[in-house]
């Protein structure tokens, strides 16, 4: 992933530190409901970090936990949900419906975690007016409407290379807060414009890094 963008609401976090806080959430998402108390060590041995830096990212979130007893999970995870936003629902449109789009779709999983895409475009004749997923499939000239309309904020963006720019320059202009790019691409968007780029490519251009050197000392651990 990319790093460009900050949050303007909550505690201002750094994107490494805010990475961590998502592990942390699938870290209490697992906790057993019957158990009241996490303690810094049980999260830091879950996540792949050190003790010290969980507690370091917890204290910036405020006075949470007590010494020796540990954090409630359940407020830990609201206040967690609050410093990444995603306490409350996001209304998400998707550009470029093709494989990566449809396969995106079709994941459940965005939903439950209270990502709801609620509209979809692309600019193959062929393409507009199909339906996926219970979905239309809008031409690009529709954006701003249905941006507007639908009360989207974010936008995944899943068209070809050549493509990514003047699309991601059309949702800008459109009124879009923020871009999750899968094209293989830098971007350039105004810094009011948050932008995540994903790229398996390059993940798996660190995980071959770190085959090549698994015999060093190379730490391929989260902590700054
Ligand atoms: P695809 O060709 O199947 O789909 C692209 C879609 O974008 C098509 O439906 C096409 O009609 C549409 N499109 C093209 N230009 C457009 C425009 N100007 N406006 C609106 N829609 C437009 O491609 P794919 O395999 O789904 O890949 C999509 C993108 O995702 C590519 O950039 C690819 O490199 C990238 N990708 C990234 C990863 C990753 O790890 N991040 C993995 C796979 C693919």
């Amino acid at each position: 992933m990319s790093d460009r963008g900050a949050t303007s609401e909550g505690p201002r976090l750094s994107r490494a530190a805010a990475h961590r806080l998502s592990l942390y959430l699938r870290c209490l998402t697992a906790w057993p409901s019957e158990v009241e108390k996490i303690s810094s060590s049980q999260i830091a041995a879950a996540v792949g970090v050190t003790d010290a830096q969980v507690r370091r990212d917890l204290a910036a979130l405020g006075h949470l936990g007590q010494r020796g007893i540990g954090y409630d999970p359940r407020e830990l995870t609201t206040v967690i949900r609050e410093a990444l936003g995603t306490h409350r629902p996001w209304r998400v449109v998707l550009v470029g419906v093709g494989n990566l789009g449809r396969a995106l779709l079709r994941y459940q999983g965005f939903r439950s975690q209270g990502f709801e895409i609620v509209a979809l475009f692309d600019n193959h004749p062929a393409k507009v007016g199909e339906s996926f997923e219970g979905l239309l499939v809008r031409p690009l000239s529709d954006l701003p409407t249905a941006i507007h309309q639908e009360g989207a904020e974010l936008a995944i963006l899943t068209v070809p290379r050549e493509a990514a720019q003047s699309v991601a320059d059309c949702l800008v202009q459109s009124g879009i807060r923020g871009i999750l790019n899968f094209a293989p691409v830098v971007l350039r968007l105004p810094p009011h414009v948050p932008l995540v780029t994903v790229d398996l490519a390059i993940q798996l251009e660190q995980l071959t890094f770190l085959v090549q050197h698994a015999h060093e000392a190379i730490s391929p651990s989260l902590d700054e």
